[in-house]
């Protein structure tokens, strides 16, 4: 393969701005020895960072590693330009309004809203003029507008929506139309792994589960969201559970979400118990209560998750896994009781984890993936803002 000159610079430049992310606060010297780039191109590609002010020169190093005169450290511009993400659930949005890094400026939430393609539009305007009003003065403005999206995505298109209709419309160019920036459309689950991807510096491949009335997983490897032809990787909900089993809308049987989800859990505990609905808040309660009910169906979802989560593990060979459920993240316990199920000594190493930014994973899935869009850094790793 020929590189052209443009593409081996833009390259090494993200190569040497990945250097000073991932150290608040190094020399050019210690550059060049890590990346193997001379001294002359560390040299000019640091001064076309400064230039756009994506880095700055800071304090004075330690003389001593490389030797000679005090060099001078540099580090990455977290604040150099904004960020906006939003969720879209079929009856609310959520934003927030960040730096690049992910340090929060202001967030939105609206409830009880009823999500449509004939208005959508119009609620996102709205949150984008509030957004407007807090935004502090930035070398690049606003760098991108990201939208969960709780259906299917495919380059940028809403392919399947089961909850709204916002799979009839163009959603990412009718925005584009409307704003001068870019506009990133991601599945929900998918945005919540690189949330967890991104804010952590310890991992190069992880899977996020997240379980509400489906259950989907978000797959990273190595910086790289896998979403597979159609967007459909990580669909796992669909994965067969129980041969000839109860049957799923998709059009098969037995498929694990019409027995492991939270709305099959939720549903089976209030016919049991003759209410007229239960959620997590009631389930928890429950459990503390040692409600027979709620314990005995509680450890049937855990060993049908932990078939779930050991062939994630299996197939994907991730550091993490993250479990995205309200019922464990408000019953840590559990997390930890699920891992003791994983028998199979191929996974004696995996961590299994509660998402660590709750309900917000989403929006800052969606900083991360403007974040290493506008940086042109795939294995970009941030200070966790929360
Ligand atoms: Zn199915």
């Amino acid at each position: 393969m020929i590189l052209s000159k443009y593409i081996i610079r833009e390259r090494n430049e993200a190569t040497v701005l990945k250097e000073i992310v991932d150290h608040e606060g190094i020399s050019r010297a210690q550059i060049a020895q890590k990346t193997r780039l001379n001294k002359a191109s560390v040299s000019s590609i640091t001064s076309t960072l400064i230039e756009n002010h994506l880095i700055f020169e800071t304090g004075i190093g330690d003389a001593s590693s490389v030797g000679g005169r005090k060099p001078i450290l540099l580090e990455f511009n977290g604040e150099a330009g904004l960020v906006m993400a939003l969720d879209i659930g079929y009856n609310y949005i959520t934003a927030i309004l960040t730096f690049l890094d992910g340090k929060k400026i202001s967030s939105v939430s609206y409830e009880n809203l009823f999500i449509q393609k004939t208005n959508i539009l119009e609620h996102i305007d709205k949150i984008i003029r509030q957004f407007e009003l807090d935004m502090p003065e930035t070398p690049h403005g606003v760098i991108g507008l990201s939208l969960a999206i709780h259906g299917i995505v495919s380059e940028n298109k809403i392919l399947f929506t089961p909850y709204y209709d916002l799979d009839q419309m163009d959603l990412a160019h009718e925005l584009e139309e409307r704003y001068d920036y870019p506009v990133l459309l991601e599945n929900e689950a998918n945005l919540t792994a690189l949330a967890e991807y991104c804010f952590a510096k310890e991992y190069h491949s992880v899977v996020a589960i997240s379980v509400h009335s489906g259950i989907g997983a978000g797959i990273v490897i190595d910086g790289k969201l896998l979403t597979g032809k159609n967007g459909q990787a990580g669909e796992i909900g669909h994965s067969i559970l129980v041969p000839h089993g109860k049957h799923c809308p998709c059009g098969n049987n037995g498929c694990l979400e019409q027995y492991a989800s939270n709305k099959v859990l939720f549903e089976r505990y209030a016919t049991e118990r003759k209410l007229a609905f239960a959620n997590s808040h009631i389930l928890t309660e429950a459990l503390k209560h040692h409600d027979e009910v709620a314990e005995k169906l509680v450890m049937e979802n855990m060993s049908l998750m932990a078939i779930c989560v050991n062939n994630v593990a299996i197939m994907f060979n991730p550091e993490a896994i993250f479990i995205n459920s309200s019922v464990y993240r408000k019953n840590s316990r559990l997390v930890e009781e699920l891992h003791d199920k994983l028998n199979s000594f191929l996974l004696k190493d995996i961590e299994l984890r509660t998402g660590t930014f709750h309900d917000l994973a989403t929006l800052y899935g969606g900083v991360a993936n403007l974040a290493m869009n506008f940086l042109n850094i795939q294995e970009l790793h941030l200070r966790h803002p929360l």
